[in-house]
C-alpha cells in the first residue's frame, strides 16, 4: 500500500467536501479534535464522507467547545466501495460492536444481520452498527462507510442474495477441512461474495438444508474447534479476503 499517514487523525464528516467547503463540527466531533486530539487552529487533520474522496482539512475555528474546519486539497480518490457483503447473525452488545468494526477493517461493504432461529438478540441497533462502522473506518483508513442493512430472516436474506454472489457458509459442522483450498477450487476469478456466519448457538439443520440449497454456495470449516462468533467473523473473512478477496 503506498505510503499512508496512518497517524493523521480521520475525522467522517456527514456532508459533502470540496476545497473550500467549511466544516461546523458537532460537539462530539469538537471535543474529540480539541480535548482528546488537542488540535488546535490552523492544524491539520483528514476528513471524508465515503463519496468525495480523503481530504486534509484544517482547523480555522477553535472555541472551547466549538470548532470549524476548512477543506483545503483532496488527499486521495474515492475509489470503488467494497463489494462484499457480510451475513451474521446478531450478538449482544460487546461482542455485537467487536464484530462489526472487525468486519469493517476486513472489507466488509455491506453489513447484513440475519435472524435465524438461535439469534440471541432479534432487535438490532441499526444505528449503534453504523456507529462503529464509522469508527472502524476512521481509524483504519477506509474511504467509504459499509451500508448498514435491515435484519432480514435466513430465508428472506437467501433468497435477496443475487445468484451470482458466492456465498460462502461457515458451518460449525461441516467437516474440517482446509478451507484455503476449498475456496481455492472457486477459481482467481473476480467474483461478488458475501460470507455468512450464525449465532452462538450454531445453525439448526434445516437452516443448514436451506442454506445448502443454494447454488452458488461454498460449506467451509473454520477448523476443529468451535470458534465465538465474533472470533469466526475474523477467522472466516481472512481466509475469504486472502483467498478470494482484495487481498492479493
Ligand atoms: N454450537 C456452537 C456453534 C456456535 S459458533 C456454539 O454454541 O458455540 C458461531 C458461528 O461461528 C457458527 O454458526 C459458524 O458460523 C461459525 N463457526 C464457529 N466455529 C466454526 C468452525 N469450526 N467451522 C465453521 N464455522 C464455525
Amino acid at each position: 500500500m503506498a505510503a499512508y499517514d496512518f497517524n493523521a487523525p480521520r475525522l467522517f464528516i456527514d456532508s459533502p467536501l470540496q476545497s473550500g467547503t467549511r466544516i461546523a463540527l458537532d460537539r462530539a466531533q469538537a471535543n474529540y479534535l480539541l480535548n482528546v486530539l488537542r488540535l488546535k487552529a490552523g492544524e491539520a487533520l483528514l476528513v471524508f464522507n465515503g463519496k468525495d474522496g480523503e481530504w486534509r482539512a484544517e482547523i480555522s475555528v477553535e472555541g472551547r467547545k466549538t470548532a470549524d474546519l476548512i477543506c483545503m486539497e483532496r488527499i486521495r480518490d474515492q475509489g470503488a466501495n467494497p463489494d462484499l457483503v457480510y451475513a451474521f447473525a446478531p450478538l449482544k452488545h460487546a461482542r455485537l460492536d467487536y464484530m462489526v468494526q472487525k468486519a469493517v477493517e476486513m472489507g466488509a461493504g455491506v453489513l447484513q444481520p440475519v435472524i435465524t432461529r438461535r439469534t440471541q438478540s432479534a432487535r438490532v441497533n441499526l444505528e449503534r452498527m453504523r456507529s462503529n462502522a464509522i469508527e472502524a473506518a476512521e481509524q483504519c483508513g477506509i474511504l467509504s462507510i459499509p451500508e448498514v442493512r435491515a435484519e432480514e430472516s435466513l430465508e428472506n436474506f437467501l433468497g435477496s442474495l443475487g445468484s451470482e454472489r458466492l456465498l460462502v457458509f461457515c458451518d460449525e459442522d461441516a467437516p474440517v477441512s482446509n478451507p484455503v483450498r476449498a475456496l481455492t477450487e472457486f477459481g482467481n476469478k473476480k467474483q461478488s461474495l458475501a460470507v455468512l456466519v450464525g449465532p452462538e448457538g450454531g445453525f439448526t439443520d434445516q437452516e443448514r438444508a436451506l442454506v445448502a440449497a443454494r447454488e452458488k454456495c461454498i460449506r467451509v470449516s473454520l477448523g476443529p474447534r468451535i470458534l465465538r462468533a465474533d472470533t469466526a467473523a475474523v477467522a472466516a473473512l481472512t481466509v475469504v479476503q486472502s483467498v478470494l478477496g482484495d487481498w492479493h
